[in-house]
C-alpha cells in the first residue's frame, strides 16, 4: 500500500519530515500528501481561480523537499494536487515537483478537464495520475486514448463496485498503465479493491490512510492484517471479514439522518 494521512497535525516542513520518516520506520515505502493545503483546503471541493500565492507555494515545495530529505531517493513521495489549479499553475507546481522526484502528481487540474490535462501534461515532467473522480470506464477511455496519464486510481465505491473497477484495470492493462484504487471511504471499500487488485496484473498500490486505522479495524470483525505496509488478505469467502453491526449501531454518526 501507499500512506496517506500520516501527518496528521503536521504544519511545518519540519513536522512533515518527522512524520515522514516515521511512517517509513513503520514499514511503509510510500508515502502520499497534498503540501498546499495550508492555502488550498478551501477549494478542496469547489474550484475558484486555480491559483495559489507565491508564499504559499514556497511553504508547500518546502514541505516536500524536507519530506524528500528525510525519507531518502529510495522511498516513493506521490503528490495529491485534489484538482486545484489552472493550466499554468499546474504546469509550473509539477515541474517544480519533478525536481524531487515524485512518483506522481495528482489530479493537477478539475477531473473534467481532459483539455487542459493533455495541455498539462504536454509541459509537465513529472508523471500524472488521475481517476479518483472518473466513475465508469467511458469515464477512463479519454485517459487512455488520449495518453493523459501515468498512473490511474479509480475508486471501488465511486466507479460502482469491483465489476467496473476489474473492467477499467484491464483496458489500463492494455496501455501498460498502473492502477492504484483510491481509498477515503472505509473498511470495506479497502478490502474489496484489495481483492480485485489481486487479479490485476498491473497493479501499483493500494491507498491506505494509517490515521484511520483504528476507525476502520472498530467496524470489523477482526482487525485488518498489515505487516511491513502490506495489507494481508483472508481466504474465507466474500471479502473474508464481517462487519461489527453491533458496534456500528452503538455508534451512529451524529451528522447521518438516513
Ligand atoms: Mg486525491
Amino acid at each position: 500500500m501507499y500512506a496517506n494521512g500520516w501527518f496528521t497535525g503536521c504544519t511545518t516542513p519540519e513536522d512533515f519530515a518527522d512524520a515522514a520518516a516515521a511512517t517509513v520506520a513503520q514499514g511503509y515505502t510510500a508515502l502520499k500528501f497534498d503540501p498546499f493545503t495550508h492555502e488550498m483546503q478551501p477549494f478542496h471541493t469547489g474550484y475558484v481561480s486555480g491559483t495559489i500565492s507565491a508564499g504559499g507555494e514556497e511553504l508547500g515545495m518546502d514541505k516536500v523537499a524536507a519530506v524528500r530529505e528525510a525519507v531518502g531517493s529510495k522511498i516513493e513521495v506521490l503528490i495529491d494536487a485534489h484538482g486545484h489549479y489552472n493550466v499554468p499553475t499546474a504546469i509550473r507546481i509539477g515541474n517544480r515537483l519533478a525536481e524531487h522526484s515524485v512518483t506522481w502528481y495528482e489530479e493537477p487540474v478539475p477531473p473534467e478537464g481532459y483539455a487542459a490535462l493533455a495541455q498539462v501534461r504536454q509541459s509537465v515532467a513529472a508523471p500524472i495520475c488521475v481517476g479518483e473522480r472518473l466513475f465508469t470506464r467511458y469515464d477512463f477511455l479519454p485517459i487512455f486514448e488520449n495518453r493523459l496519464a501515468d498512473y490511474i486510481m479509480p475508486d471501488v465505491v465511486w466507479t460502482g463496485g469491483i465489476s467496473e473497477l476489474r473492467k477499467i484495470a484491464t483496458m489500463a492493462e492494455a496501455y501498460y498503465i498502473p492502477v492504484s484504487p483510491h481509498n477515503a471511504m472505509g473498511s470495506i471499500q479497502i478490502i474489496a479493491g484489495a481483492h480485485t487488485m489481486m487479479t490485476v496484473p498491473n497493479f501499483y498500490r493500494l491507498e491506505f490512510s494509517i490515521a484511520a486505522l483504528e476507525s476502520y479495524n472498530a467496524v470489523l470483525d477482526k482487525p485488518l492484517d498489515i505487516r511491513d505496509g502490506n495489507l494481508l488478505l483472508p481466504t474465507g469467502p466474500g471479502l473474508g471479514y464481517d462487519l461489527d453491526t453491533e458496534f456500528m449501531a452503538a455508534h451512529p454518526d451524529p451528522a447521518w439522518n438516513g
